[in-house]
């Protein structure tokens, strides 16, 4: 029998339940690494399902019964995959659960800016009902939308945006031909000074970190819009700030921060032309049922043996000291299906 590890508060019960009826399973009462690595090695933990704890590389090595770590949703930032892959963990993500409501969280953002949502909703309460003709709202339809990142969620941005009659401008440096209703620009800077929205739908790697700071804020248009819904280590987050206070782009919109929860004397709690929301973009109830579901198959497809769809580490197949942790059934199944495997990479 294979033990399932959940860490409070976990997945829906629609995936645990999953996972209860064809495993042990235990719960961590929190993410901190100690306590998990106590758990996995007193329960013989097979697999860890997580959802925004950090897994280190300490953890992956201090536990060697450990087959595979179940992340809830797409970003994996929170686990080192290298090391996992190394040491023939194998982590799955669940890539496409929950882009609607996150291309949809995009699309409220970019309304509630531009109509001033937030401020007009606090006047009225304030009694405040001149607020009405002191700042305007705008309309979206004809204003350039610029899409960093064109996967699963910045498509559904782009159908979105078309809809409401924007014009849509991409940058990703894996797509080099746009479409009828997309344009492809040469550079990420090209995109930023047309741009009257700028939408963040990237993962957050080394390479991305920081990627929008001082540089890039300078080539924004004063009157233009920031949402990031990716990750907060994208954006500079100080560089930010001094572009908000300055007034030198007119607003944002973050469900995301470098640091979360973020520290509540941040600066920037003080500023009105930010709406921040708690990374909840991808956490309807919907995204999160169908996320737990897909989450708790794939994983079961491990536990027993196969190969599932939604290993992000396939790597972990041909170079991981896989043998050496008991994987000889899943290796057996990956040297069968090798060639599909190959072809979807
Ligand atoms: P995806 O893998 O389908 O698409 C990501 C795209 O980014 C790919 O097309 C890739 O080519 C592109 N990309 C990579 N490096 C780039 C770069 N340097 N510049 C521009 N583009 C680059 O992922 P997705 O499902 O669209 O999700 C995107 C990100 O959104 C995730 O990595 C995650 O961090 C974030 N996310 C946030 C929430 C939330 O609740 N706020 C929910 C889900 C996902």
């Amino acid at each position: 029998m294979k033990n399932v590890l959940f860490i409070e508060p976990t997945i829906r019960p629609i995936g645990v339940d999953y996972l209860s009826n064809k495993f042990s399973t235990f719960y961590a009462s929190n993410g901190k690494e100690k306590t998990l690595i106590k758990m996995i090695n007193e329960n013989e933990i097979h697999a860890l399902i997580t959802r925004t704890e950090t897994i280190t590389a300490n953890l992956i090595r201090s536990c060697p019964s450990l087959e595979v770590i179940g992340q809830h949703g797409v970003g994996v930032n929170n686990i080192d995959v290298s090391v996992a892959t190394e040491e023939g963990v194998c982590v799955i993500n669940v890539p496409d659960a929950n882009f609607v409501s996150v291309a949809e969280h995009t699309m409220m953002s970019i309304l509630a800016l531009s109509k001033n949502l937030v401020r007009n909703h606090k006047e009225v309460k304030k009694n405040n009902w001149d607020f009405r003709d002191q700042v305007l709202p705008s309309e979206i339809a004809d204003k350039n939308l610029f899409i960093i990142g064109f996967g699963n969620i910045g498509r559904r941005v782009a159908k979105l945006a078309n809809a409401f009659n924007m014009k849509v401008f991409i940058y990703d440096p894996y797509i080099t031909a746009g479409g009828d209703e997309v344009t492809v620009v040469d550079s990420l800077i090209a995109g930023l000074k047309i741009a009257d929205y700028t939408t963040l739908h990237l993962p957050l790697m080394k390479s991305t970190e920081k990627m929008i700071s001082e540089e890039e804020f300078n080539h924004m248009k004063e009157e233009s819009y920031l949402i990031n819904v990716s990750r907060g280590q994208i954006v500079d987050q100080k560089a930010l700030l001094y572009t908000l206070q300055q007034n030198k782009i007119a607003g944002v919109q973050l469900d995301v921060l470098d640091k979360e929860p973020p520290d509540p004397n941040d600066p920037i709690f003080k500023l009105e032309n930010v709406i921040f929301t708690p990374h909840i973009a991808g956490d309807t109830k919907e995204a999160k049922d169908r996320c737990s579901k897909i989450l708790s198959e794939e994983v079961a497809i491990v536990l027993g043996g196969k190969v599932s769809k939604n290993i992000v580490n396939k790597e972990v197949f041909t170079t991981s000291k896989i043998l050496g942790r008991g994987k000889n059934e899943l290796r057996r199944h990956y040297d069968s299906v090798s060639n599909t495997i190959n072809e979807s990479k």
